[in-house]
């Protein structure tokens, strides 16, 4: 048999990059080998991938040479950077651009760059419907992403640019479960009014991801949205109060007001949320849940979703 090609995987103890790292070991007749990076191959996750049959090296996305060793040889690579444990969008852009860099130098065939569309094309800071965050950004979390996307075009890394989407999950771990109201209520709160958001199951980025990779160099240079399934506030309310065995309403804020909830990323989120409410078309239409379906036929919908993970949903008390 042919030697399989090595697939580097960022966030490998992570959400996105632990869905591919599954997706891989579980294709046993296929063309990779997966390879986890992470800062600390001794944790109990990394342990766990390295019981499961992949290589497991050390990287940290602020030191680009420990990159370059972890990327040696390997013909793939599925990078992801994670905004929420920096805040700090500056060092998340720095870590993107390390991880081109290292890309480059490492000669690797196939990057898939998991980033976002940057809001500012359609929302320039002077547009005062949202404020400007941090002096110059509109939705920080994806702007630090998008200003990356330049550099791995510039040093010429073959790259897929993915555009993820809102994950179901962050029901369970991201605090965004319903609570329950001054009225005694159940609700889940989000800035979106009538529109529908494109979402999708945190484990089913892997295997799209994998999908890219088996289409290989056709899919080199192009941007690709995936998604499971489009869902509007109330349509997730109704789903969920199926789980939680009583009403849970749809409490469809403001941004302003959502804005000052005072959470850490409340602002950032804010402006999120209405940027997915003002651009519904244009970040829909970026996100085919047809086309995520080609690349991953298994692709669950939020109804799937919900039957599979919705009782770890915390319900408020
Ligand atoms: P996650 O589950 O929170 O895990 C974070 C991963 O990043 C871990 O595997 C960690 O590895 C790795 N990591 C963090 N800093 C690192 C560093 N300095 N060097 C090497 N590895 C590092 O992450 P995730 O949810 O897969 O991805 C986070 C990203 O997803 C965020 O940037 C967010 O904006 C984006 N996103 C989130 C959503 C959502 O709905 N929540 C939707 C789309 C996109 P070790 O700890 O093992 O080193």
């Amino acid at each position: 048999m042919a030697e399989k090609k090595v697939i580097a995987v960022l966030g490998a103890t992570g959400a996105q990059g632990g869905g591919l790292m599954r997706a891989i070991l579980a294709d046993r007749g296929g063309e990779f080998a997966a390879r986890a990076i992470t800062r600390r191959p001794d944790s109990d996750k990394a342990r766990a991938l390295a019981d499961a049959g992949a290589e497991v090296v050390a990287g940290d996305l602020d030191d680009v040479e420990s990159l370059r060793k972890a990327f040696a040889g390997a013909q793939g690579l599925f990078a992801v950077t994670n905004y929420w444990e920096l805040f700090d969008p500056a060092r998340e852009t720095q870590q993107a651009k390390n991880i081109a860099r290292a890309a480059k130098d490492a000669g690797v065939k196939h990057v898939v760059w998991s980033t976002f569309e940057d809001p500012r094309d359609r929302v320039p800071l002077d547009d005062d419907r949202m404020p400007t965050l941090m002096g110059r950004h509109k939705v920080p979390h994806f702007e630090s992403k998008a200003e990356a996307n330049r550099t791995f075009e510039e040093l010429g890394v073959p790259t897929t640019y993915l555009l993820t989407s809102f994950y179901w999950d962050n029901f369970i771990h991201f605090g965004l479960g319903p609570a329950r109201g001054a009225d005694g209520k159940l609700a889940i709160t989000m800035p979106l009014g009538d529109a529908k958001m494109p979402g999708i199951a945190a484990a089913d980025i892997g295997p799209c991801v994998l999908g890219i990779f088996k289409r290989g160099s056709e899919m080199i240079g192009k941007t690709i949205g995936i998604a499971g399934e489009h869902v509007s506030g109330a349509e997730m309310a109704a789903g969920i109060s199926k789980i939680a065995g009583e009403e849970v309403r749809y409490n469809a804020v403001d941004p302003d007001v959502y804005r000052g909830f005072g959470f850490p990323g409340a602002e950032d989120m804010g402006n999120m949320f209405q940027f997915k409410r003002d651009f519904e078309d244009d970040y829909r239409r970026a996100r085919s849940v047809e086309e995520t379906r080609k690349l991953h036929p298994g692709l669950m919908n939020f109804g799937q979703w919900l039957a599979q993970y919705g009782k770890r949903i915390p319900i408020g008390s």
